[in-house]
């Protein structure tokens, strides 16, 4: 055959696959559009598995109706300024590819107001879109319906775990932010809510329990990292749960990176080899650590979802890490940490 250029449609639909693989994928996007727009509080809201409806709402600053109409197309992004290049980018979105690939594989509902009088309604629903006024204070909220049900195969690929993936991601921006309120719900139900004090453990008694936020120590470490003969500052600050409290897998270790949720292996690996011996074998533990370094030593864009940053000298930062949690272990008062038994 020969080679062809692929029609649009087509096109939108491979880019939509890769962002939006399934619902938990749609619930990181919109949370994390919230916590571009300042929000401090974000309720999230899932039917079932997510495909029937889904819904997150900020109280963010909103987008103007033309900004609103603008925002559901490909490649509009109010978060690059035209001469600035995404290695510069701080905040979580960048490539405007959310809200349009959720819109090619759903029906996109968007309530949206700056501050105005009035706010401003985006339908997009079998690739029209309407526009209306529509009563809302300042924030926005994006419902999603109908997702995939012009995709019957990855509709059907779902398993009934899929709520705990949408609720693995809720409970990470909610330790990594603990400035944010935030809120799940499930069928009606509240799973969990954290109350954004700003402080850690508010944020754990939140997500897990009052074992677990008082079987805690938080930590806030500086440091300095030589990378190509120049030093560089590196913050690492987050709480981590003492050895007495441990989990079989780990997918309680919670890592954040410039503020954005990372699932790199080598910095969980990181944090767990700080906790060394204290830990007993083949348990994992239950940390959040959110590192700060300076942006250009981070690079956001190697993953279709964001899911991973890479680093300008990985190893650099993930002994930095380790420093940092052995550190605040063994400093913290480890007599309170339970290994009396309870
Ligand atoms: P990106 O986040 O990469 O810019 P998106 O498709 O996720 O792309 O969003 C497009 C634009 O819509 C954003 O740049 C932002 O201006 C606007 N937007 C989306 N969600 C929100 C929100 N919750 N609050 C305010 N503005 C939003
Ligand atoms: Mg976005």
């Amino acid at each position: 055959m020969p080679v062809r250029r692929l029609p649009p449609e087509t096109v939108e639909r491979i880019a939509a696959g890769e962002v939006v693989t399934r619902p938990a994928s749609v619930v990181k996007e919109l949370v994390e559009n919230s916590l571009d727009a300042g929000a401090t509080s974000v309720t999230v809201d899932v039917d079932g598995d997510g495909t029937a409806r889904l819904r997150v709402a900020d109280d963010g600053h909103g987008m103007s109706e033309a900004d609103a109409e603008l925002a559901v197309d490909h490649h509009t992004t109010s978060k690059l300024a035209e001469h600035d290049g995404i290695e510069h980018v701080s905040t979580l979105g960048f490539r405007g590819e959310a809200l349009p690939s959720i819109a090619a594989v759903a029906t996109l509902d968007v309530t949206t107001n700056d501050g105005g009088p009035r706010g401003t309604r985006v339908l997009v629903e079998g690739g029209e879109t309407t526009v209306s006024p529509a009563g809302r204070a300042t924030g926005t909220t994006v419902e999603v319906r109908k997702l995939f049900h012009n995709r019957p195969a990855r509709h059907k690929s779902l398993s009934n775990t899929e709520f705990a993936r949408i609720s693995d991601v809720v409970s990470r921006y909610a330790l990594l932010r603990p400035d944010v309120r935030f809120k799940l719900r499930h069928d009606g139900r509240d799973v969990f809510s954290t109350p954004g004090s700003g402080n850690y453990t508010d944020a754990v008694l939140g997500v897990y329990d009052r074992t677990v936020a008082g079987q805690s120590t938080t930590f806030d470490h500086e440091t300095s990292v030589a990378i190509d003969g120049v030093d560089h500052s590196l913050r690492l600050e987050g709480v981590l749960v003492y050895p007495s409290v441990t989990r079989s897998r780990r997918d309680h270790v919670h890592v954040a990176v410039n503020g954005r949720t990372v699932g790199n292996a080598g910095l969980k690996r990181a944090i767990v080899s700080g906790y060394g011996t204290l830990l007993p074998s083949g348990r994992e533990p239950i940390a959040v650590a959110s590192v700060s370094l300076p942006p250009e030593l981070v690079d956001a864009n190697v993953h279709p979802s964001k899911d991973e940053v890479a680093f300008v000298d990985g190893d650099v930062v993930e002994s930095a890490v380790e420093d940092a949690v052995h550190e605040a272990l063994t400093t913290a008062d480890l007599r309170q940490s339970g290994e009396v038994t309870m």
